[in-house]
């Protein structure tokens, strides 16, 4: 997955080109960029990879949830459906904005289980965040019927995903909005960055707006501009959004490299019976950022982490043990642990975590084993490391 492997010759060349020129900044200064935009830049970029009308770049991906989220008006006390699977910044641009994080099951697919959503939905349930995890994602017919049904916003967080599509629909671009991260180690790369597609006219124009204090953006002179409603500051900087510009063009390339890596663990794999892979759903094309695989029981799959662990395996994960990537070990969230006094429909709100039977994600999660797909390796690193996998894991089960 990790974009920052490779910062080369053209990321220094984009960022060169913004110290010579000075203009640090995305907006205004518009005589002394000399025609330098390079968030802008990315956005177009992005959006026509992505094949929607609007891009927004912002300064993470968490960032670009919550001002998706915000944009389409999700506020206080309003219900978000998203999975026990996924990264900390899922809940936290809901509860960022006052809403209330509704965690619901994973499937095989390690992503949102449909049916699990089907079931969380309340008279207060606005939208549904579905997050492509480690590379595959959700069934996303059965997800945007469920939406269209019952009135809902469909958020894809697609940070994971870049690259991967579903029905010939790049990732992010099904739902309402789709977000993407440009964290240091996503397949691509700003330093820190992230962004949001959409193809609704209002969502962008909210987007824009919301994340840069309000600011209307209308005419050139940043000072005169009227603020239609209460903003924040989500921008990101021209030197993150340079790297961004460069990297974005090899999105294809690095993609390209993460299959065949993958594909060569996959075969290696593939003749061992008990191994089981992750479902894609049909139609659906993987960005190949990390490889998932199943083992019969989850005491196999624990102790086969170990043990590759042990034979210099690096980078394999257990995410049912994970610090971050899993409700079980999200003490902060389960307890309510904020600095300040969370917003009273957040605490009337949030379901009781510990009460909460998880069991269907556990199944599936407990029992996954998911390695992160370098660039740099050669082929023979790959075969070396595929060969190493296999021997492992039959000598565990
Ligand atoms: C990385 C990530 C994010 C957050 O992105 P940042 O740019 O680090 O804020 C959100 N969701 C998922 C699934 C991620 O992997």
């Amino acid at each position: 997955m990790p974009g920052f492997e490779y910062f080369g010759k053209a990321e220094k060349q984009q960022v060169q080109d913004v110290l010579e020129n000075g203009v640090l900044m995305r907006y205004g200064f518009d005589g002394r960029r000399q025609g330098h935009w390079k968030a802008k830049e990315l956005e177009q970029a992005l959006a026509a990879r992505m094949q929607t009308k609007y891009a927004h770049v912002v300064s993470s991906g968490t960032a670009a949830l919550t001002v998706a989220l915000a944009s389409a008006g999700i506020g206080a006390g309003d219900e978000v459906i998203l999975p026990t699977f996924t990264f900390v910044a899922s809940f936290e641009s809901i509860l960022a904005l006052g809403a209330v994080p509704v965690l619901v099951d994973v499937d095989d697919t390690l992503t949102l289980h449909p049916g699990s959503v089907e079931k969380a939905i309340t008279s207060k349930t606005k939208a549904v965040m579905v997050v492509h995890m480690c590379g595959s994602m959700a069934c996303l017919d059965a997800l945007a019927a469920i939406c269209s049904k019952n009135k809902l916003l469909l958020i894809e967080d697609a940070c994971q995903a870049i690259g991967g599509s579903y029905k010939g629909k790049p990732l992010g671009s099904v739902g309402d909005l789709g977000c993407f991260s440009f964290d240091y180690v996503k397949t691509i790369t700003c330093g820190e960055g992230g962004a949001l597609i959409t193809n609704t006219t209002t969502y962008y124009e909210n987007a824009h707006k919301y994340s840069d204090h309000g600011h209307d953006h209308v005419g050139h002179d940043r000072g005169a501009e009227a603020h239609p409603f209460l903003g924040y500051n989500f921008r990101i900087s021209e030197l993150n959004a340079a790297v961004g510009c460069a990297q974005i063009a090899r999105l294809d390339e690095f993609v390209g490299i993460q299959e065949k890596n993958y594909t060569i663990l996959r075969e290696h794999l593939n003749p061992i019976g008990e191994v089981t892979f992750r479902t894609v759903p049909e139609g659906g094309i993987e960005n190949y950022s990390f490889f998932n695989f199943f083992l019969p029981t989850a005491e196999l799959a624990g102790k086969a982490h170990k043990m590759l662990g042990k034979a210099g395996i690096d980078s394999c994960f257990y995410w049912y043990d994970n610090n971050w990537h899993y409700y079980r070990k999200w003490e902060h969230l389960l307890h309510k642990k904020s600095l300040g006094r969370l917003p009273q429909e957040v605490v009337d709100r949030l379901p009781d975590y510990h009460a909460a039977d998880f069991s269907f994600s556990d199944h599936w999660v407990g029992r996954n084993i998911s390695c992160l797909i370098k660039l740099g390796w050669t082929e023979g690193e790959v075969k070396e490391r595929a060969t190493k996998m296999a021997s492992v894991i039959k000598a565990c089960i």
